[in-house]
């Protein structure tokens, strides 16, 4: 059996679902099984978003994922009746009715357990199963989301627990590139891309899938397939990747809708970290990332990152303790990006970092921080030179012109 999860702009119009609907009944003709998982059509998430924040600025989180989980309730029941029409017998499952129990956290829920008997049901009866994405109903029978771009999650999570020989990612693009093709022209198609790059990439901003999906395909090591739903080509296959070891630097990323916090002069003694991190907690901020400065004469600063919309949040919470653990100072800066490098290969050679600076160097661009991790390196630089410093890298690492190895010499 195989999974295939189709994204908004693949089901954006009538004619859109029933192009995908020939495809899928394709597609089940040359399987045994096949489930589907859909998005929303369009950009209609955002529509429905819009709807609630015309009604109030903060809509409680239970009746947004009640008014969002909408959106795939009509793609779902639309792609089944365009199925139907063209004599393959489809049927299609909200995520509640697709056993998809999630945690209570509504709009960023996790999932906890999979209990598809109805879908293991009607696949028996030979019936092409359509699932709303996105989507799961906590203990207390509650309707939840798995927050943004949570489709992919879905259906890799399934491929997970039905045993899918692959999970197909249908989206409109052609597949993973080195870099983000809308930043650098010649950025290339990726034919095949290991698990770990492919979660440095999705968590570093490249946005074709969900990071939550890749580490589940990972973890339970479902072969992902990253395809475009508009010419139907191969894409990018995702999968184990030790016949990969001759890449040094795989792809760039960047990410511009970051800020950065940082409370100055912290005195240095044991608790103060945690009352600050509690603050943050307590506001329900994300961090992305953490410095902490060695700092002089019994003093240190902690920068923290955090997304672009929780700034005010974030700042508010530091101001709340600057008093209490006696430190000079909050300071917010929001006019900043960070670009990355990904590749699986940057462990085991030296002189990639030196490279990496380098380059942003000679074309003028300031590192503010720097954090690395065993197969990425990320700076925080400028907002406006984010653009560049993607091209420069691209460009440093030779990614237009390098031709992955596909099999072990
Ligand atoms: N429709 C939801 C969103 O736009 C989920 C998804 O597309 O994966 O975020
Ligand atoms: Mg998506």
């Amino acid at each position: 059996m195989i999974v295939q999860k189709f994204g908004g702009t693949s089901l954006a119009t009538v004619t859109r679902i029933r192009e995908v609907a020939r495809q899928v009944a394709q597609a089940r003709a040359a399987h045994d099984a096949v489930v589907v998982v859909v998005s929303a059509m369009g950009r209609q998430t955002d529509e429905l978003v819009a709807l609630a924040r015309g009604i109030t600025t903060e809509p409680s989180r239970r009746e947004l994922d009640m008014l969002l989980t909408a959106g795939e309730r009509i793609s779902m029941s639309l792609m089944s009746m365009a199925l139907n029409a063209i004599g393959t017998p489809a049927i299609s499952f909200t995520g509640s009715q697709s056993g998809i129990i999630t945690d209570t956290q509504h709009t960023r829920a996790k999932i906890v357990a999979l209990r598809p008997i109805r879908i293991d049901e009607e696949l028996q009866r030979g019936k092409v199963v359509i699932v709303a994405g996105f989507q799961g109903v906590s203990p207390e029978k509650e309707v939840t989301t798995l927050g943004r771009g949570g489709s992919d999650t879905t259906a890799v999570a399934l491929a997970a627990r039905l045993g899918a020989k692959m999970c197909e990612i249908f989206t409109d693009v052609q597949g993973v590139y080195t870099a983000d093709p809308r930043i650098v022209s010649d950025a290339r198609l990726l034919s095949m891309i290991s698990y770990d790059e492919m979660v440095q990439l999705a968590a570093s901003g490249s946005r074709v899938l969900h990071p939550r999906s890749v580490d589940l395909a990972r973890t339970y090591k479902i072969p992902l397939w990253v395809r475009s739903s508009f010419n139907w080509n191969r894409g990018t296959l995702v999968t184990d990747g030790d016949k990969m070891e001759s890449v040094v630097v795989t792809g760039v990323t960047s990410e511009t809708d970051i800020a950065k916090v940082a409370i100055k002069s912290v005195p240095d003694k044991p608790g103060v970290a945690a009352i600050i991190f509690q603050a943050l907690a307590t506001a329900r901020v994300n961090i992305k990332f953490i410095i902490q400065s060695i700092g002089e004469s019994g003093h240190k600063d902690i920068t923290v990152l955090v997304p672009s919309d929780q700034l005010s949040e974030a700042l508010d919470a530091m101001e709340s303790i600057v008093d209490h653990v006696e430190a000079a100072g909050v300071l917010g800066e929001s006019d900043i990006g960070r670009v990355s490098i990904v590749g699986a290969g940057m462990a085991m050679t030296p002189g990639v970092a030196a490279t990496m600076f380098e380059a942003l160097a000679s074309h003028g661009i300031n590192i503010d921080l720097i954090n690395t991790s065993e197969i990425r390196i990320d700076c925080i630089i400028g907002r406006n030179r984010v653009a560049d410093a993607v091209a420069v890298l691209h460009g440093a690492f030779g990614l237009n012109r390098l031709e992955r190895k596909e099999s072990s010499p």
